[in-house]
């Protein structure tokens, strides 16, 4: 079976590592002609709007998916003429659009915070009025990692962050005084059959994943909340393949702050620590095959390595640390690989301390002004 990706990143070469031992095959179309899934698969570089790269691209696949949540749409088009493209187009669709990922959460009853549209400056200050400071607004689209966001505390900010983020429409939220940040991934069959991975708590630094750890210390209820949220989204949707929900757990309320329509880096313990990973059960999904089980195998965590890598050896000297790394050069803030820490609950504290020492000392250093 051959498995059409758009986008060549990392997720896409961890799908087909994930694929690759039950027989799957993949070609991936990217505009960048060193994109990292080169490694695993057929690599056809070309723009996702070039409607010869995507002919190209989409002949003799079996099924079609994409790892990379800004992809235009259309392009999913061209491609279901040929083949079925899962997640669905409608799912990319409202994932691109913070505003319409957020009034399906509220059409669901799921928790969000107070948000507000704004596309003038007019609409700008009537939306930091009815949300209140402090405040953030983030572009509608096309935002990922933090960026295309700013953060109003005071009413003398309120100019800055409307001349920083440009004449492009915004979304203005509630800036949230949250405990934590949670995720839930969930996978749905093409049966409508939906599991969920156990809840995990992330930590950011400057908008970026910095840490996760799996499964998260949350009550049976408020798993039981994420995993019912993940199904009504998933259900509504018409959903095939993993999709992840992020939440700020505010005083034990799951508010739903954004949903990627895909694999999910707060899912990368997963390859290790799950009884199947997030990867494989995307790929289930897909190629219609029975689901695996979404049980941890115990205690995890996952430190990002963010702008470089530290030496390898260093990495792999750490009892309990499995090193990915991407195949990609340094660069501020680029994701260039991951360490999954498992072991027992002692080791497994001491490692994930020292690989984010590492991690730390190796990182670039991000603008202090770039994000929230
Ligand atoms: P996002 O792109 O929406 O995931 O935002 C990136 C990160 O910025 C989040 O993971 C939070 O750490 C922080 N953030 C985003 N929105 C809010 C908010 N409304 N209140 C507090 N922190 C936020």
């Amino acid at each position: 079976m051959l498995i059409g990706i758009l986008g060549a990143g990392q997720l896409g070469r961890m799908l087909a590592l994930a694929g690759l031992p039950i027989g799957l095959r993949f070609r991936f179309l990217d505009p960048a002609e060193d994109a990292v899934a080169a490694h695993v698969g057929e690599l056809i570089v070309g723009d996702f709007d070039d409607p010869a790269a995507l002919a190209r691209f989409a002949r003799g696949l079996s099924v079609c998916t994409f790892e990379f949540e800004n992809v235009p749409a259309a392009a999913l088009r061209a491609v279901a003429a040929h083949c079925p493209v899962w997640p669905p187009v409608e799912a990319l669709e409202t994932g691109q659009d913070r505003l319409a990922e957020k009034t399906l959460f509220q059409r669901l009853g799921l928790s969000v915070h107070p948000f507000a549209p704004a596309s003038t400056r007019d609409e700008f200050a009537a939306a930091l009025r009815t949300v209140g400071l402090p405040a953030v607004s983030k572009t509608r689209r096309m935002g990922y990692d933090g960026k295309g966001q700013a953060v109003i505390r005071t009413p003398a900010d309120a100019d800055a962050a409307w001349e920083a983020l440009g004449a492009v429409p915004l979304l203005v939220e509630a800036l949230v005084p949250f405990d934590r940040e949670l995720s839930v991934i969930g996978v749905r069959a093409q049966s409508g059959e939906h599991r969920a991975y156990p809840l995990v708590e992330n930590v950011h630094e400057r908008g970026i994943l910095r840490l996760s750890r799996a499964p998260a210390d949350v009550t049976p209820a408020l798993q039981a909340a994420a995993t019912a949220h993940s199904k009504a989204v998933m259900d509504a949707l018409g959903y095939v393949g993993v999709l992840t929900i992020e939440f700020f757990d505010a005083a034990g309320t799951l508010l739903a702050n954004e949903m990627a329509p895909r694999v999910h880096n707060s899912g990368h313990w997963t390859i290790e620590a799950a009884r199947t990973s997030q990867f494989e059960n995307h790929l289930r999904a897909l190629a219609d095959l029975p689901l695996g089980d979404t049980t941890p195998r115990g205690p995890s965590a996952m430190v990002n390595l963010i702008g470089a890598c530290p030496p390898l050896a260093d990495l792999l000297r750490i009892p309990g640390a499995h090193p990915h790394l991407y195949g990609k050069g340094p660069r501020e803030g680029r994701k260039v690989g991951h360490v999954t820490i498992t072991d027992d609950s002692a080791t497994l504290a001491r490692s994930t301390q020292a690989v984010l020492a590492l991690a730390t000392e190796h990182h670039t250093p991000l603008h202090p002004d770039a994000n929230p």
